[in-house]
C-alpha cells in the first residue's frame, strides 16, 4: 500500500537532477541524494561562499550539500539495510516571517503496511524502514518522484530581511553555529529523521489514522502508534478511538515513548533532575508543570527553595501585575515568600526585578492565555538574582484561588521549586521519555517530537536549539534508540 501524502504541493521540476551516493561500509546503509532543485536555486545556488568549518565547497549550493552528503553518511554508518535509501530534496520557499521561520520538513514519502517480513500486520511502517525489513525495494519505479523513500526541504530565504533576518544556516560541519546562526547539519540529520521513522502517520489533530485509500474511513495505525503510551488514559495510540486520540495529543507533559531502547539508553542521555513546583497547603498538595526563566540562577539539581506563596498585589490599580516598585511597607507582606504575579502589561524581568527589590525568594508567573507545557520566561536582566518560573493559566488560577482561600494568620500553601531527582530531565518516573504535546495543537510540531523538557536538548525536539551535539545516539542523543524500537 502506498501514499504520497507527503507529495503534495512540494514537488519540484526535475531540471539538473543529480544523484550522489554516500560511501557505505559492509552492513551500513546506503543513502541516495536527489538533488531536485532547479538550476542556480538550492542545492545548484552559484552565489560564492568561503570553506567554513571543515566544509570545503565554494559555492552556497556546494556547501549544502556537503552538509548533507555529511548527514548521508552519517546515518549511514549507523543504520543497517540492504536496501539503498532515496532521499529527494530541494529548497523550496517556506514560511517565513522576521521573526518566525519554517527550517525544513521531512517524512516518509512513500509508506507502507502488511508487506513481506513485516512485524506487525495492519500496520503503517515509513518507507525505508518497510524496505529494510522486506529486504527488497517495495517500489522499483527509476523516477525517484515514484520510489523515494525521504522528501526533504529546506528554507533557502534564511537570513533575508522578511526571513528571520537576524539568522542564517551555519553551513560548517564542525557544529561551531554562532549565537546568531542556526546549524544547517543538525537541521538536516534532525529532518532525515523524521523520514527513517521519527515521525506518526496518523493525524494528531483530529485522531484520524492513515487511511488505505479514499474509501477507507477507519485507517490504520501506524508503528509509532504502539509505542506511544498516554498514562492518564491507560492505552497505546492504537487502542484508541479518534476522540481519544486528539484528547490525548493536547495534554503536555503526559504521552510517553514506551519503547525499551529508549528507556534502557535514556539514563546515559538525560541529566538526573526534573524541574518543578509543588505546592502544598489549603487543599493543594501538587506537582505542576513549569516554564524556566532565560534569565536569573540557573535551575539545577541544587535548586531547593520552600517559601510561602503570597499575592502580588499592586499599590496603584489594585491589580497583580508587579510593573511597579511597592514601598518598604507594602514589601513586608512579600519579604521572603514566593511572589505569584499575573503576566501582561511589562516584562517578565520587570515584574521579577520588582519581587526582587520586594525582598521575594522566587516568583511565579500565572499565565494569561492557554499554552501548555508552560513556554519560558523570556528576557535578558543580568541584576536577577532569584528563580522564576511561569505555571499555566488554568494552574495559575487553581494556585490564586488557594491563597485566597486562608484568612490570615494561617499559613498561606507553601511553594516548592525544587530539581526532582526521580525523574530524568525529559522523562517519568520509568525513563519514558515526553513527546511533545502541546495545547494548542501544533500542526508539524506536535507529537512526532520528543518534548522541550529534554536535557541535554535531544535532536528530535520541535525548535532548534543552540548547543544540540551532532549525535543521534546515546550518549549523546536518542533518536537511533528510538529507531530501533520501532524495528531499525
Ligand atoms: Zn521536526
Amino acid at each position: 500500500m502506498i501514499t504520497d501524502r507527503f507529495l503534495q504541493g512540494c514537488r519540484a521540476t526535475l531540471v539538473g537532477l543529480t544523484v550522489l551516493f554516500a560511501a557505505a561500509s559492509s552492513q551500513a546503509a546506503t543513502i541516495i541524494i536527489v538533488n531536485a532543485d532547479d538550476p542556480g536555486f538550492g542545492f545548484n545556488d552559484a552565489t560564492p561562499a568561503t570553506p567554513v568549518g571543515g566544509n570545503p565547497g565554494t559555492t552556497v549550493g556546494e556547501q549544502r550539500m556537503a552538509v548533507f552528503q555529511f548527514v548521508a553518511d552519517y546515518w549511514g554508518k549507523r543504520l543497517r539495510s540492504d536496501v539503498p535509501i532515496q532521499i529527494v530534496s530541494f529548497f523550496p520557499d517556506l514560511f517565513c516571517t522576521s521573526t518566525q521561520a519554517v527550517l525544513g520538513a521531512a517524512g516518509a514519502y512513500n509508506i507502507f503496511s502488511d508487506f513481506p517480513n513485516a512485524k506487525r500486520t495492519g500496520t503503517w511502517y515509513p518507507s525505508a524502514l518497510a524496505n529494510k525489513l522486506a529486504g527488497v525495494p517495495l517500489v522499483t519505479d527509476p523516477d525517484p518522484f515514484v520510489s523515494a523513500d525521504i522528501i526533504a526541504y529546506f528554507n533557502p530565504n534564511l537570513g533575508t530581511p522578511n526571513c528571520l533576518a537576524r539568522a542564517t544556516f551555519y553551513l560548517g560541519l564542525d557544529g561551531k553555529a554562532a549565537a546568531n546562526q542556526i546549524d544547517f547539519l543538525t537541521t538536516v540529520l534532525h529532518e532525515v529523521g523524521h523520514g527513517l521513522g521519527f515521525q506518526t502517520f496518523t493525524d494528531g489533530e483530529t485522531g484520524l489514522q492513515q487511511p488505505l485509500d479514499a474509501t477507507d474511513t477507519v485507517g490504520l495505525p501506524s508503528i509509532w502508534d504502539h509505542l506511544i503510551f498516554d498514562p492518564q488514559q491507560r492505552k497505546n495510540w492504537e487502542q484508541m478511538t479518534n476522540e481519544e486520540r486528539a484528547a490525548s495529543a493536547l495534554v503536555s507533559r503526559n504521552l510517553v515513548w514506551n519503547g525499551k531502547n529508549v528507556a534502557r539508553d535514556a539514563p546515559r542521555v538525560l541529566d538526573r533532575g526534573t524541574p518543578e513546583l509543588f505546592v502544598f497547603g489549603a487543599g493543594l498538595a501538587d506537582f505542576y508543570q513549569i516554564g524556566l526563566a532565560l534569565f536569573g540562577p540557573v535551575f539545577d539539581k541544587n535548586t531547593f527553595l520552600s517559601a510561602e506563596l503570597v499575592r502580588w498585589v499592586d499599590q496603584t490599580g489594585g491589580l497583580n501585575q508587579a510593573c511597579a516598585a511597592l514601598d518598604a511597607n507594602a514589601a513586608k507582606a512579600i519579604n521572603g515568600r514566593v511572589a505569584v504575579i499575573d503576566r501582561g502589561t511589562c516584562a517578565f524581568t520587570v515584574k521579577v526585578k520588582n519581587a526582587q527589590l520586594a525582598g521575594a525568594k522566587a516568583v511565579i508567573i500565572a499565565d494569561n492565555a492557554l499554552s501548555t507545557p508552560p513556554p519560558a520566561l523570556a528576557g535578558v536582566d543580568a541584576t536577577i538574582t532569584i528563580p522564576a518560573v511561569r505555571v499555566s493559566l488554568p494552574d495559575g488560577l487553581e494556585i490564586k484561588a488557594a491563597i485566597a482561600s486562608v484568612k490570615k494568620p494561617r499559613f498561606a500553601p507553601f511553594g516548592v521549586l525544587l530539581s526532582n531527582p526521580l525523574k530524568l530531565a525529559g522523562a517519568d518516573y520509568l525513563n519514558r521519555v515526553y513527546l511533545f504535546s502541546p495545547n494548542p495543537y501544533q500542526g508539524g510540531s506536535s507529537i512526532s517530537h520528543y518534548d522541550t523538557l529534554a536535557t541535554p536538548n535531544l535532536l528530535m525536539e520541535p525548535f532548534a536549539e543552540p548547543n544540540q551535539a551532532i549525535a543521534v545516539t546515546a550518549p549523546g542523543d536518542l533518536t537511533l534508540e528510538l529507531l530501533h524500537d520501532i524495528g531499525w
